[in-house]
């Protein structure tokens, strides 16, 4: 078969245009001007402030920060040898069980209150921004058990941690776990070993307040508006009605108040998450089995890839909420406040790379944009070709602009055939000629290798 490629665009051109732009969105003046008319700090509960306040839980995470755990990305190994230190003393634990293929699964408890509280992190293996806060509360509560804040939380409430409930999806950095199974939604058949784990200590705990942490897509909106959410939340419903009742109504306080403690943190980057009622779920049916339970999902935060600052809003709203949750004072918060939060909204593709030439080799070269999904987004890593073709009214989290140059696909990114479709590798040279030889930039599953 002979090359028919025609040259589209010549040298006779003016250098292309090569440029990345990024559109994640700063924080929206009117919020800014918000903050600061407020003093930093909305109230949507009681009128008397918090006796530690949000910006002074968030100074505390300075020294309560957990080293070794500054790429998320680390394994149940990494993160014990991080936490190890600070158990013991006022802060006991225990290995609650094993995941499937062997690695323990603990659980972390501190003070002794009347009101119980369960909190467990990265039950999908790859979501692992609340685990690093949980190793930073456990330090917290180690170091500092006489600070006002944990011993208020001591008396009020037994607060109990399971961190990075599934290990062998964490050792892979993946959501499922070794036996492929969906963790969250194995709360109806429990048949993973985690989930019985959750279940069991769930039944011997019946905890008054449940918190079921998660990270979500880094590419949702807030909907009807530009802004990046960093924080979702829910209380979930516990039925396909989705009735409110004294139990969820605790969730709801308990959500609003959240919104008010990360605020100085994400300002209005804070949205609902999807309330439909999921009976495979454990945080809906949590709820049904009698907690008030709150779900938190960790989103994005501009340049922050490896969610350190998300991991000090995780750390600064819980601790905020377990107050609050030991001393009563979250009655005081208007559930209507989360009620009104906007939803999750659009999710934008990760990368459009416009204006380039596809020249794949053997048949006819042409025009096209293409949409890139990263499989670790906020790494830019692991990018496929979701969509190929007329793009132009294509919004994506960044733009590649190639105006004028050649995307020449590499082997790996070539079905069987020598032919190109979505869901390969975006894997091309990028050049000024369609051959490929005058080399720009490598882009193998992210742009590299600039030249
Ligand atoms: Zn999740």
């Amino acid at each position: 078969m002979g090359r028919s490629a025609k040259r589209l665009r010549g040298d006779e051109k003016p250098l292309p245009h090569l440029s990345m732009t990024n559109t994640r969105p700063p924080l929206a003046p009117w919020v800014a001007a918000f903050l600061v008319a407020c003093g930093g700090a909305a109230s949507y509960g009681p009128t008397t402030p918090a006796p530690t306040s949000p910006t002074e839980i968030a100074d505390l995470h300075d020294g309560a920060r957990v080293t070794g755990l500054d790429d998320r990305r680390f394994d149940h190994q990494g993160y014990w040898d991080a936490v190890e230190p600070y158990l013991g003393g006022s802060v006991s634990s225990r290995v609650a069980g094993e995941s499937a293929e062997g690695r323990s699964i603990r659980h972390i408890t501190f003070g002794s209150g009347p009101v119980t509280v369960l909190l467990w992190s990265q039950m999908h293996g790859n979501e692992s921004t609340a685990s690093m806060a949980l190793a930073d509360m456990t330090r917290f509560f180690h170091d500092s058990p006489d600070h006002p804040l944990a011993r208020r939380i001591a008396e009020g409430a037994t607060v109990h941690m399971i961190p990075m409930l599934n290990p062998d999806g964490a050792e892979r950095f993946r959501r499922r776990n070794a036996q492929g199974i969906d963790v969250n939604r194995d709360a109806r058949r429990l048949q993973t070993p985690e989930g019985r784990l959750l279940k069991t200590v769930n039944d011997e705990l019946q905890p008054d307040f449940g918190f079921n942490l998660h990270d979500q897509s880094a590419a949702v909106r807030v909907s009807g508006t530009d802004l990046g959410v960093a924080i979702a939340l829910l209380a979930p419903a516990f039925n396909e009605a989705r009735d409110v009742d004294d139990k969820r109504r605790r969730a709801m306080q308990v959500a609003t108040l959240l919104i008010e403690a990360v605020e100085p943190l994400v300002g209005q980057h804070v949205a609902k998450y999807d309330d439909t009622f999921n009976p495979r779920a454990f945080g809906d049916l949590m709820g049904a089995w009698g907690a008030s339970t709150v779900l938190i999902e960790s989103g994005a935060w501009e340049d922050d890839p490896q969610k350190q600052h998300l991991r000090k809003t995780n750390f600064v709203g819980i601790l905020a909420a377990l107050d609050a949750i030991a001393t009563g004072r979250y009655a005081e918060y208007d559930p209507e406040v989360y009620e009104s939060l906007a939803y999750n909204g659009r999710r934008l593709p990760d990368l459009l790379i416009r204006g380039g030439t596809v020249a794949v080799p053997g048949i006819p070269v042409l025009e096209a944009d293409l949409l890139v999904e990263y499989s670790m987004p906020l790494l830019e890593e692991g990018g496929m070709i979701s969509d190929i073709g007329d793009l132009g009214t294509s919004e994506a989290q960044d733009t590649l602009d190639v105006d004028g140059l050649y995307l020449v696909p590499m082997s790996s990114a070539l079905d069987a055939g020598g032919g190109l479709d979505v869901g390969a590798p975006a894997h091309f040279t990028v050049a000024d000629d369609p051959e490929g030889r005058r080399v720009r930039f490598l882009f193998e599953g992210r742009p590299s290798t600039r030249r």
